[in-house]
């Protein structure tokens, strides 16, 4: 239990809270955080709180059974996000910061930032005071080093987190870095962490190498308690009696942490193995492991780095990191944080600052973004996942209310699902984009569907006699369902409409067919999870905007990268050799067809309209060119628009 006294409690006042407690059989420790007193005490004694909570002089009173309170989840269940410029850390993304171990001149960080934001780093990092094993090594080219990587950082539109190693560095610094790093070394300097939390900026604190994990949060609580509500953890190996790799990363401290803790957790391959070779499959085993993000280190030319060149990853090899933490993220279900690549200036700074360009049809009121069905369904999990958590967000009952929003400005983006893994198109929405001319794709995302059969508190498996979902999840589920063949199977309008109805109904015979998220939203038990009929089930959904002319308006957070992917629609008419002579200027053009399918056009029976999504080559004006040659064999073209694939 923590007792947090008023600053302004009286010595007689503070003497009766010591009695209160002695006689009631608590251990007492008293403690000074910043201007608050704290009294620890231990578990031994019973009391009421509440009458303790009303003694003078009592701020606060938490009944924690762990001895940090504030980095505890116990008093704060819910997920922290921590901010950073236009970066966020936690939550449904994973964050890569990276850059070299430290700053050796300007060209090497200015050439680093460069590099390692083309491969999608948020952020950038870099030593400017290293603390060194040896006296005699490179220790930094100390306020110089700060200020040309707070320039590479400027540059490349990343936030900056460096080392901080005393005290009064901390001071010098503030202006200078977006966030601190406690370094390993330094988890345990006490008077290090009050300074830094007291100046209220984001910290990153790794973990010593000979920490416990209690340790660790007890130092967050040092963060935390001095004033900076910003923390982010960081696992970076500890000491073992394993001497081949530099130290040995306690990956299970990630998850382990993550229940305990409400705060991010990175993970540093770079420092926790010590060999280039190992760090990418130790990167990918600590994202699989549930990481917020990754710290690593990368050098244009490791082989004469002044430090860590061995453990330092090539450019190459940090863009194939990249990818594959690209293509891992939704099994885990994330997303790789990606921010907008152009420069920012540091006033600019602040969440969503210079994300998008002013658009013309953007409401007066909060930007928010439409998707179909209740809380929790899978089109909120999507949206969250593109835009993040706190983008206000639209409910529509189908998904052509997605659409009609959109288009009447009450919502600035939506987010519809075209595919799914294990049934394929939903031809609805692919309808609907005939339908709306004025609205295109500006995104695309792949979520992975694990779906579970939620229902009352009182239900179990043997009292279910009605299932209730959307079709889809049905379809998807079929195997499950086919084993319980009595039971009645139920088609609603979304999976969490479905969830909604048997939270309703609060009955032990029905359940839904859901996420996880629609079983949390509305208080429902997870009778059985991950029911679908492969685990490989995912579903993509699209991003759609409002035209403004012809071109399609950003929404804020989507990033500013180059389209690498168009989809479009077109028919061609009824003579031989017609899609062959379309599909063959794409094929000349070096286009890359990723996927075609053909639909009915609606009153014409037996005619068909082509879904192509193809990737856009690098060189510029070449696809532009070959669209309009594609123009020129087709019927009905339609451009629905260019926009960065999700792997
Ligand atoms: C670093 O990140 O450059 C560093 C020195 O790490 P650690 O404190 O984890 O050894
Ligand atoms: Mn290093």
């Amino acid at each position: 239990m923590i007792v947090t006294l008023s600053k302004s409690i009286s010595l007689h006042d503070k003497e009766m809270v010591r009695i209160y407690l002695q006689d009631r059989g608590f251990s007492i420790q008293e403690q000074h955080f910043g201007d608050d007193v704290i009294i620890g005490t231990q578990k031994k004694g019973v009391a009421d709180l509440r009458e303790l909570g009303l003694l003078p002089g009592v701020e606060r009173v938490a009944a924690t059974s762990k001895p940090y309170e504030l980095a505890s989840r116990e008093t704060h269940p819910e997920d922290t996000i921590v901010t950073v410029g236009p970066v966020t850390i936690g939550g449904s993304r994973i964050s890569v910061i990276a850059g070299p171990c430290a700053v050796e001149s300007k060209e090497q960080i200015l050439e680093t930032a460069a590099l390692v934001r083309e491969s999608g780093a948020v952020m950038l990092r870099g030593g400017a005071y290293k603390p060194r094993t040896s006296p005699y090594a490179f220790q930094g080219l100390g306020m110089k080093g700060l200020e040309y990587l707070k320039a590479a950082g400027e540059a490349q539109g990343m936030p900056i987190v460096t080392e901080v190693v005393s005290p009064e560095l901390a001071v010098d610094m503030k202006d200078l870095t977006d966030m601190f790093q406690i370094g390993a070394r330094n988890m345990q300097n006490f008077e290090l962490l009050k300074k830094v939390g007291s100046l209220r900026k984001p910290a990153l604190l790794k973990r010593g190498p000979s920490a416990t994990i209690e340790e660790w949060l007890l130092s967050a609580e040092y963060l935390l308690s001095f004033g900076t509500p910003d923390v982010v953890l960081c696992e970076r190996g500890i000491r073992t009696f394993e001497t081949y790799t530099r130290n040995t990363l306690d990956i299970s401290a990630i998850p382990v942490v993550k229940e305990l803790s409400h705060l991010p957790v990175l993970v540093d391959p770079s420092h926790a193995v010590g060999i280039r070779a190992k760090v990418s499959p130790t990167a990918l085993a600590a994202v699989a492991a549930g990481a917020d993000g990754l710290t690593v280190e990368v050098h244009p030319k490791p082989d004469e780095a002044f430090s860590d060149g061995p453990q330092s990853l090539y450019p190459g090899q940090f863009e194939r990191l990249m990818r594959d933490i690209e293509a891992m993220a939704p099994v885990v279900r994330k997303e790789l944080l990606r921010t907008p690549r152009h420069s920012y200036g540091r006033a600019a700074m602040g969440p969503g600052a210079g994300t998008a360009p002013e658009p013309v049809h953007r409401p007066s009121s909060a930007a928010q973004v439409a998707f179909s069905g209740e809380r929790g369904a899978y089109g909120e999990q999507a949206l969250i996942r593109a835009f993040g958590e706190d983008v206000p967000r639209l409910s529509t009952a189908s998904f052509s209310g997605i659409f009609d929003r959109v288009l009447d400005g009450s919502a600035v983006a939506g987010i519809v699902p075209v595919e799914n893994s294990l049934t394929g198109s939903i031809h609805e929405n692919y309808d609907l984009f005939l339908r709306y001319p004025d609205i295109a794709i500006v995104g695309e995302l792949k979520l992975r569907i694990v779906h579970c059969l939620i229902g009352d508190e009182k239900a179990g498996l043997d009292s279910i006699r009605i299932v209730r979902s959307h079709e889809q999840g049905i379809a998807q589920c079929r195997e499950f369902l086919d084993k319980h063949p009595h039971w009645q199977r139920e088609s609603y309008s979304s999976t969490a409409t479905a969830a909604a109805s048997v939270a309703k109904e609060k009955a032990a015979h029905v359940a839904a067919i859901a996420g996880e998220d629609a079983a949390k939203a509305f208080g429902l038990k997870i009778l059985k999870a991950g029911i679908e009929n492969n685990p490989l089930n995912y579903t993509r959904f699209v991003i759609i905007s409002r035209k403004v002319g012809d071109k399609p308006w950003i929404p804020p957070g989507l990033g500013s990268e180059t389209p690498n992917k168009a989809s479009l629609v077109f028919s061609v008419p009824d003579t031989p050799g017609s899609l062959f002579t379309c599909l063959r200027i794409l094929s000349e053009g070096g286009i890359n067809l990723s996927k075609l399918e053909s639909r009915p056009i609606h009153g014409q029976p037996w005619r068909y309209l082509f879904y192509v999504d193809v990737n856009i080559p690098e060189t510029e004006g070449v696809f532009e060119h070959i669209m309009d040659e594609l123009k020129t064999k087709t019927e009905d073209f339609r451009f629905l628009g260019a926009y960065r694939g999700s792997l």
